[in-house]
């Protein structure tokens, strides 16, 4: 399986230096998220803020993709049903793509 791993890592979704998300050409189809709206329902690509949190994306990059918002569970809720996830100096949602510094 050695080879096989090596296939899927080279086309897997990455970020740049400058948290840039770069999903190559060969990437699976799950990762392609700008097809999503046109996928049927059972076959949703990811959306764009679950590869960042698949890829565990620094601050940075989140703040390219989503929206910086309140996400204390008190306003978080009002908007969203989700829960936050800890990242590394903030917290982010991938149902409603905000973050927030900490
Ligand atoms: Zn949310």
């Amino acid at each position: 399986m050695t080879t096989g791993t090596k296939a899927s890592k080279a086309s897997m979704p990455y970020l740049t230096e400058q948290g840039e998300l770069i999903v190559p050409q060969t990437a699976l189809g799950r990762y392609k998220h700008w097809q999503r709206d046109s996928a049927p329902a059972n076959r949703k690509p990811f959306s764009i803020w679950q590869i960042l949190a698949e890829l565990r994306a620094p601050l940075k990059a989140w703040k390219r993709y989503a929206y910086a918002e309140n996400l204390a569970p008190t306003n978080h809720s009002k908007f969203c049903k989700s829960a936050v996830s800890q990242g590394d100096g903030f917290v982010y949602c991938v149902d409603c793509g905000r973050y927030q510094k900490q």
